[in-house]
């Protein structure tokens, strides 16, 4: 540790971002609150095949808890928490896991990139791409500076991301098993829309991955 993060840590020192205990910013006893245990949902009406989540989003848990806070603050400090959480689902898996090809995250609009500084999907990607030795690559771009899907209803939603997404000049994806990956899954139309694309473009199967996944 530097000397500048030495007085950092002094002047604003960690706070776990669930129970708020000084040290560090998951702190292992709510860390270990955690069920990792996963669920696998089957969406309707789809081009995605199935969707992995490492746990459920409720408002209150700790889970949700390290999601709001790599959505709007400090990415570093939480990483650690999502490496682990993400380890511990994938040591739990069978068969039912397949494991892909190739890791994509859904892309942020560059406008939002560039204010935020970096895409939460892309950290959990990351991590999982790591966990299961798979290589990440970002075929996909987001070419329409869509409205925060938590603001709207579920035909909004499905408004709001359509055409959203483009594939890459170059980008590989004829016959490949794609996972798409995001922080949270919630009607499924962001992920589902990346899915069509990415079966438009020539992948063979496209599933899901999310750390929770919502009502
Ligand atoms: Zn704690």
């Amino acid at each position: 540790m530097g000397v500048l993060s030495l007085v950092a840590e002094y002047m604003f020192p960690q706070l776990c971002v669930a129970c708020k205990k000084e040290g560090t910013s998951v702190c292992g006893t709510c860390l270990d609150l955690v069920s990792t245990v996963g669920t696998f949902f089957y969406p309707k009406n789809s081009s995605l095949a199935y969707l992995a989540a490492v746990g459920e989003y409720d408002e209150t848990g700790v889970l949700s808890q390290i999601i709001q806070a790599l959505k709007y603050s400090y990415i570093e400090q939480v990483e650690h928490a999502i490496a682990q959480l993400i380890g511990d689902w994938f040591a739990r898996q069978d068969r039912t896991f397949e494991v892909p090809d190739l890791i994509v995250p859904v892309p942020l609009h560059r406008q939002r990139y560039a204010e935020r500084g970096f895409n939460q999907a892309d950290v959990i990607a990351n991590c999982l791409a790591r966990v299961i030795d798979v290589p990440q690559a970002e075929p996909l771009m987001r070419k329409k500076k869509t409205k925060q899907q938590a603001k709207l209803d579920k035909t909004a939603r499905l408004q709001n991301v359509s055409d959203a997404f483009v594939i890459r000049k170059g980008a590989q994806v004829d016959g490949k098993h794609i996972l798409v990956v995001d922080d949270v899954y919630t009607t499924g139309a962001t992920m589902g829309e990346c899915a069509e694309i990415l079966h438009r473009a020539g992948a063979s199967r496209v599933t899901g991955f999310v750390l929770a996944k919502g009502e």
